[in-house]
Order: C-alpha cells, then sequence, then structure tokens
C-alpha cells in the first residue's frame, strides 16, 4: 500500500510512503518485545537525558519541524512553532517529575508492609491524528516512555513525514533503537498489532468513528484503551462578562489552526441581554483579523473532506434556520472565518463536532439556560465560562459536564493537569500524574 501526503494549500504530493507489509509489521512487534526487555529496566535518570534531549533538538530546530508541519497540514508557522514548543515542555515535564510520581507508595494495611508500585506495562499502540502531528505524539509519547513503555505509532498518512521526524529525532535523542517505532501502516493492520501479547494497550485520539472502532477491538483483545475524542466545547458568555475580553478570545479559541482543535470552542452559548453586543464584536474582531503568512486570516485546512464536512454542516444548519453573517465562501482547502447566528439544538453545528473556522452563536434565555444547552450535547471534553464574578461561574462550572472546564480563559491543556473528555469526548486521562498512571501495573506488593 502506498500512502501520499499532500501540501493542502497547493494540492501538490509532498512525499510518498510505502506501507509496511504483514511479514514487516510482524518484524517491527518483535523487535518492540525485544526493546521492551532492556528499556523496562532502565532509570527514570537515563530515561530523563533521553526526553531532556529530545526537548533541546525539538527547540532548537523548532523552525525545520514547524515548516514540515505547515506543508503537511496547513498550520500556520507560528502555530507550528507554538506546537513545537509545547511539545519540548511536555518531555521536560515528565523527565523532571515522573520518578516522582511513580515512586512506591506505601500505605498501611492489614499487612505488616504494603506498597503500590508501578510498573510498565509492555508496548502501547499510540493511534494519532493530523491536528497537532508533534504534540500529540509527544503527549502521549513522553510520559509512556517514561514509565518504561515501549511504543509503536500509526499516525495520520497526511503527516507521515512528522512521524518519520519523531522517530528519527527521538534516536537521536539517546533513545535505543526500537524502543519507538513508527508504523507505516493501514487502520485494517491495527487489529493484527493489538493483537500481538507485548502490545498491552492503545491510545487514540481522533474522531468517534476511529474511536468506537478501537474500542471495540481493543475489548475484543483485553487491552487496556484510552480515548481522546473531541468534542463541541460550549463557551458560555454570562450577562456580567467583559464583552471585548470574552471576543477576543472566542476568536482566539475558535480560528486558531483553522478551527482544527479538539479544545476549540464551538458553541457559543450567550446571554440574551448581551447577545447583540457579543455579536458585533465577534464581527468586529473577525474583520479586523490580520492576514497571515499565508495570504490568508486563517490556516488551511487540512484536507478537502474535512471542508466539505464543514461546509456540509454549515448550509444544513442554513436550511434549518442559522443565519450566515459573515464567510461561508469556502475555496478549495481554505475556509474563511464563518460566523452563524441563531443557531439551536438539532442543527448540525450544533449536535456534530464543527473541526474548521466557524463559530456559531446560541442565546441563552439566563444562565441555568446556559448551562442546559452547554450540557445538551453528546461531547463533554471542554468548556469555558465568561463573567466577572468567578465565584459564580465556578459555582456553575461545577454544573457543565465536561472533563476541563475554564472562567475567564480559553480550554488549554497544560502538562501538569489531567486532560480528557466525558461522553462522546472518551474515557481516560492523559498528561499530568493521571496520564502517566493510565498504562501502567498498579501493582501491590505486601509482607505478612
Ligand atoms: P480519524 O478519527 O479518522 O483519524 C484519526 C486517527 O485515527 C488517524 O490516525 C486515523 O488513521 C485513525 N483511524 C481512523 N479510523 C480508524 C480505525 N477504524 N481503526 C484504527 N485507526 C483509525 O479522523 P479524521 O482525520 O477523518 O477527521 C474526522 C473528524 O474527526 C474531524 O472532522 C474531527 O471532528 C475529528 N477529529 C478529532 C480530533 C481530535 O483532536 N480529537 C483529531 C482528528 C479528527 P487513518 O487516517 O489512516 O484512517
Amino acid at each position: 500500500m502506498e500512502f501520499q501526503s499532500i501540501n493542502p494549500a497547493n494540492g501538490k504530493v509532498i512525499a510518498q510512503y510505502k506501507g509496511l507489509n504483514p511479514a514487516e509489521v510482524k518484524e517491527k512487534i518483535s523487535l518492540s518485545e525485544k526493546a521492551f526487555q532492556q528499556w523496562k529496566w532502565t532509570s527514570f535518570t537515563s530515561r530523563a537525558t533521553v526526553l531532556k534531549k529530545a526537548a533541546q533538538l525539538l527547540l532548537e530546530r523548532k523552525e525545520q519541524y514547524a515548516a514540515l508541519i505547515t506543508d503537511e497540514m496547513g498550520k500556520l508557522p507560528y502555530e507550528a512553532v507554538a506546537e513545537i514548543e509545547k511539545s519540548a515542555l511536555v518531555c521536560n515535564y515528565y523527565a523532571d517529575h515522573a520518578e516522582e510520581i511513580l515512586q512506591d507508595e506505601v500505605i498501611a494495611s492489614r499487612f505488616s508492609r504494603s506498597i503500590v508500585n508501578y510498573s510498565p506495562l509492555g508496548a502501547i499502540l499510540e493511534i494519532m491524528p493530523w491536528n497537532f502531528p508533534f504534540w500529540q505524539v509527544f503527549r502521549f509519547s513522553a510520559p509512556a516512555l517514561m514509565a518504561g513503555n515501549v511504543l509503536l505509532l500509526k499516525h495520520a498518512p497526511n503527516v507521515f513525514g512528522a512521524a518519520v521526524a519523531i522517530e528519527e529525532l527521538l534516536i537521536e535523542a539517546g533513545l535505543p533503537e526500537h524502543v519507538f517505532q513508527n508504523l507505516i501502516i493501514d487502520t485494517d493492520q491495527v487489529e493484527e498489532v493489538l493483537a500481538a501479547p507485548i502490545v498491552q494497550g492503545i491510545a487514540l485520539t481522533g474522531s468517534e468513528r476511529a474511536g468506537a472502532a478501537v474500542a471495540s477491538l481493543a475489548g475484543k483483545h483485553i487491552k487496556k484503551s484510552i480515548l481522546e475524542l473531541g468534542g463541541s466545547d460550549p463557551f458560555i458568555v454570562l450577562q456580567d462578562a467583559d464583552i471585548d475580553i470574552a471576543a477576543t478570545a472566542a476568536v482566539q479559541s475558535r480560528m486558531g489552526n483553522a478551527g482544527q482543535a479538539c479544545t476549540s470552542a464551538k458553541r457559543f452559548i450567550v446571554a440574551k441581554e448581551i447577545l447583540e453586543p457579543f455579536t458585533d464584536a465577534i464581527m468586529d474582531k473577525i474583520s479586523n483579523m490580520a492576514t497571515q503568512a499565508n495570504g490568508k486570516q486563517v490556516a488551511y485546512m487540512a484536507r478537502p473532506d474535512l471542508a466539505d464536512n464543514l461546509q456540509r454542516q454549515m448550509l444544513s444548519s442554513i436550511e434549518m434556520g442559522a443565519q450566515l453573517l459573515h464567510g461561508g465562501e469556502r475555496s478549495g482547502n481554505y475556509f474563511p472565518p464563518t460566523v452563524l447566528t441563531n443557531v439551536s439544538p438539532g442543527m448540525p453545528v450544533f449536535e456534530e463536532e464543527t473541526f474548521g473556522p466557524l463559530l456559531c452563536i446560541i442565546e441563552a434565555e439566563d444562565e441555568q439556560d446556559a448551562v442546559r444547552l452547554a450540557n445538551s450535547s453528546r461531547y463533554g471534553l471542554g468548556a469555558s465560562i465568561w463573567t466577572k464574578d468567578e465565584t459564580k461561574g465556578f459555582q456553575l462550572a461545577s454544573m457543565v459536564e465536561a472533563g476541563t472546564i475554564s472562567v475567564n480563559h480559553i480550554v488549554k491543556s497544560d502538562p501538569r493537569l489531567p486532560f480528557g473528555g466525558t461522553k462522546k469526548s472518551g474515557y481516560g486521562r492523559e498528561l499530568s500524574a493521571y496520564g502517566i498512571k493510565e498504562f501502567v501495573n498498579i501493582k501491590t506488593m505486601v509482607v505478612g
């Protein structure tokens, strides 16, 4: 099987990759098993040395890696640089903290001595998407490697160049060969990998459809899985919010990475008293968005089918009564910043994940109605609440069904805090002490 990576800005083929045949996949799995027998006994200090070096290389070459990201999936250069910097951050975080997080815990019990120990599991298969081709991989790999696991990566085919670059970088940073292996495979080869006894878990970031498929396979083969499946994050603007601050943040959250982020705000739920000034402020910010390095206001979308889907969601919502206030005229893989108002439950832009630069505004009667609308979603990844009353913001936050809720800040992950969703946004947590413990054997050891 051949895979192509295509530049979304001009449709040119960047590179072609030959897929692995079944014998080659088997060989990679066997190499993974051998690598695990060594890697699991290495010290935290030696693992940390590798990750520190990886962070250093990422930062030294950030322009080079950023250019690769921009070519493969269309992100703006400054967005790509920020992604590389964040990837270095997560390497450094786990290099500095994994040992402390995973140290044995002594617990008083009926036994004379009892300890909880965290040991590595084996090989973990990570299936990653194209929207943050470096960050998603490092977010998962840094803790998993520090925990002593070995990794097999199946990346999205349009960013196989990033996958190759990451494997090379880790080896250059001192990671022993085969501890991290990139698999150029198709989705129908995933089961073969997951079924191998050395593979003890799978982590997927992607769509609900992919999550359901992978979770079924994981169930069939009794392997631990975690799923990070995106969302339809509500951005709740209460009557007392600072409208200018909220509108600036709204545009930043929705338009960054051309809206192709799981944590970007997607449903803007606004108190009826401030609906008009907030909408005006949004229009003002969008009209004044600067022209970027690609000559446009936002990045290109990564693939034509993704732009097709956004267009379908927009057009059928307009047919159902939504009003197009701005944008909407797609040209190839470029979707301009777009604003829809009069959006209500039942419309595709309300019910589905909109993975593009489309901002939809929904009117709320009052605070309770805003929370009701926020929770009227199959998803539950992130949410934000905008108000001058932080105490009230926190009270409402406790009523919102999501993995992360920010008051007066856009939803952003931080290596020190757990990240993940509820409902159809998936299960399990990444980052922080919680993330690193997802793929370890939590072993009880006692003395009578
Ligand atoms: P996918 O979920 O199809 O792709 C994400 C990753 O999952 C890719 O590596 C993909 O590989 C893999 N994958 C897909 N199906 C399977 C399967 N059955 N078994 C194993 N692996 C699988 O997302 P798309 O790229 O098609 O994007 C579609 C929508 O998904 C977006 O519009 C967005 O709504 C959502 N999404 C959410 C993301 C997030 O950050 N949470 C990231 C990306 C997408 P392959 O490409 O080879 O099929």
